[in-house]
């Protein structure tokens, strides 16, 4: 055997790298009071993980912390009210059960369509669609 050989074998022995594309990397969200506004000041890249329109998560923010909010000139949501860090992380964990996992396969690869005035969250992994 000489040395390409043996070259060409190790590359072979590899272990494959996986890519880790189908898995989310949502960051924590860091967020600071600001008076009686929680300033949530990654909204943006929140958002941009989750593949999500920043007002339809901002949306549901409102309705699942219970107050207001709004998205300021630097892409930070406001949200009227205390919130810590982890009842913000609850809230986008329970957006990304709902909104973005595949109830079918669990990848993240999926779009959300409204058709019919129903909100149908479209797998483009597996094909599931399902109601929201
Ligand atoms: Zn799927």
């Amino acid at each position: 055997m000489n040395y390409d050989d043996m070259l060409d074998r190790g590359i072979e022995q590899a272990p494959e790298i996986q890519p880790d594309s189908d898995r989310l990397d949502v960051p924590d969200p860091v967020v600071r009071q600001e008076g009686n506004v929680t300033v949530f000041e990654n909204f943006r890249s929140v958002c941009q993980e989750l593949s999500r329109d920043p007002d339809h998560l901002l949306k549901f923010l409102q309705d699942e912390l219970g107050t207001s909010a709004h998205i300021d000139e630097s892409d930070r949501a406001r949200l009227t009210g205390d919130f810590g860090t982890r009842r913000i992380r609850d809230a986008i964990d329970a957006y990304t059960d709902q909104y973005v996992l595949c109830g079918e396969c669990g990848l993240p690869d999926t779009n959300v369509r409204r058709e019919q005035g129903a909100e149908i969250l479209q797998c483009t992994a597996c094909g599931a669609r399902s109601p929201t």
